[in-house]
């Protein structure tokens, strides 16, 4: 799983081909995007600016920030009931087919809490 390893390991950067050492379980590129250097941070920067153009497929982790950029894409209007409220965060980000883990663009869009609420009770009973 994610996190820091014990002791850093050699690797290959596939991105630049030079070697470096590998500090996260999950790192593939040299660099850290943290401090804003290497083909890490060129990769990190890359993945955001494929979404904000609307071609990237995953929304990775919903952070904050993704989930304003979501909500922004469906212009504050619930998927459901079509009720628009632009109120900072009020606008839930809903998992199309309730895997939270699913962030493929097609599967994440936004509802208003109540329809949310309604959905989450249907699957629920669907799943029983
Ligand atoms: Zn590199
Ligand atoms: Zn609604």
């Amino acid at each position: 799983m994610y996190g820091r390893l014990k002791k850093p390991i050699k690797a290959i950067c596939p991105m630049c081909n030079n070697e470096f050492m590998k500090v996260w379980s999950n790192q593939k590129y040299c660099g850290s995007k943290a401090k804003k250097i290497g083909c890490g941070y060129i990769a990190y920067r890359n993945k955001f600016k494929r979404f904000n153009e609307g071609k990237g497929n995953k929304y990775y982790s919903l952070l904050p920030r993704v989930k304003d950029q979501i909500r922004e894409r469906y212009k504050y209007t619930c998927q459901i009931c079509k009720m628009r409220n632009d109120l900072k965060g009020f606008m839930d980000i809903d998992h199309k087919d309730g895997d939270r883990n699913n962030d493929d663009v097609n599967n994440v869009w936004i509802l208003c809490p109540n329809c949310h609420r309604i959905k989450t009770i249907r699957d629920r009973e669907n799943k029983n």
